[in-house]
């Protein structure tokens, strides 16, 4: 299942006018592929992510999540669709400080209903699958920044979402863990087969994502020179 962006303009109210943060904004990542999203800071990457993840509604323009066009769906429709189909990491984890790890990445199961076993079960192998394993009853201020953003991600999949959305994930990491967690959402695409977008500044490690676009003030434009497999 695909994510498509479809000629999206998004319009913010400016004082008497309105600044466009995305400028007719065409973009398809297929099922098992992850963009990359680079661009300077106020080009409109998190505008994109918020359009893609139905947080907000364009102006203008077509979004088609998994296979469901969104341009008909209310409120509490957009809302199940992003419960069940698209999971989304934020910059900032916001991870609960009273919960374990295999907690917080539980807890969205309870909110999309399913029984507490089959959760705990699904929340060991996604901790697993990121590589912490061992620190599933570790609480938020007993893990690394990069650990912090592992769970993150594994909360993200919890619900086994078509569309993965991902907001600069490495900024507060160094490089070597910038590096380890891209390797990490690029295998987590491709066995998860998610369409995954990666929104971030960090020219670095680039050449492990299958395609890079680049945002500049709101159009998204030629390629940036990065390898594509
Ligand atoms: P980036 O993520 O690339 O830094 P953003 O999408 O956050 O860019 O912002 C794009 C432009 O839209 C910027 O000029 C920003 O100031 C503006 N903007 C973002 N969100 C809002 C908002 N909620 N209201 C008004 N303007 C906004
Ligand atoms: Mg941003």
């Amino acid at each position: 299942m695909t994510l498509t962006l479809a000629d999206v303009t998004l319009t913010y109210p400016d004082g008497d006018a309105r600044l466009t943060a995305l400028d007719r904004v065409s973009l398809d990542v297929p099922a098992g592929t992850l963009t990359a999203v680079v661009g300077p800071s106020g080009s409109g990457k998190s505008s994109l992510l918020a359009i893609a993840a139905t947080l907000v509604t364009p102006d203008q323009g077509r979004v088609v999540v998994a296979g469901t066009d969104t341009a008909g769906l209310g409120r509490a429709e957009k809302a199940a669709l992003r419960r069940e189909r698209i999971g989304i990491v934020f910059q900032q984890p916001n991870l609960l400080p009273s919960l374990t790890a295999a907690e917080q990445v539980q807890v969205m199961a309870h909110l999309s209903g399913g029984s507490v076993r089959a959760a705990r079960a699904r929340a060991e192998e996604l901790l697993d699958a990121v590589g912490l394993a061992d620190r599933a009853d570790r609480r938020p201020h007993q893990l690394s920044g990069g650990e912090r953003q592992r769970i993150n991600i594994a909360r993200a999949l919890m619900n086994e979402p078509a569309v993965l959305l991902v907001d600069e994930p490495t900024s507060a990491l160094d490089h070597e863990r910038g590096a380890a967690v891209l390797d990490l959402l690029a295998a987590l695409t491709r066995e998860r087969s998610t369409a995954t977008v990666l929104v971030t500044h960090d020219l670095a490690h680039l050449d492990r994502v299958d395609g890079t676009v680049t945002m500049e003030d709101g159009r998204l434009t030629a390629p940036a020179a990065t390898s594509c497999r």
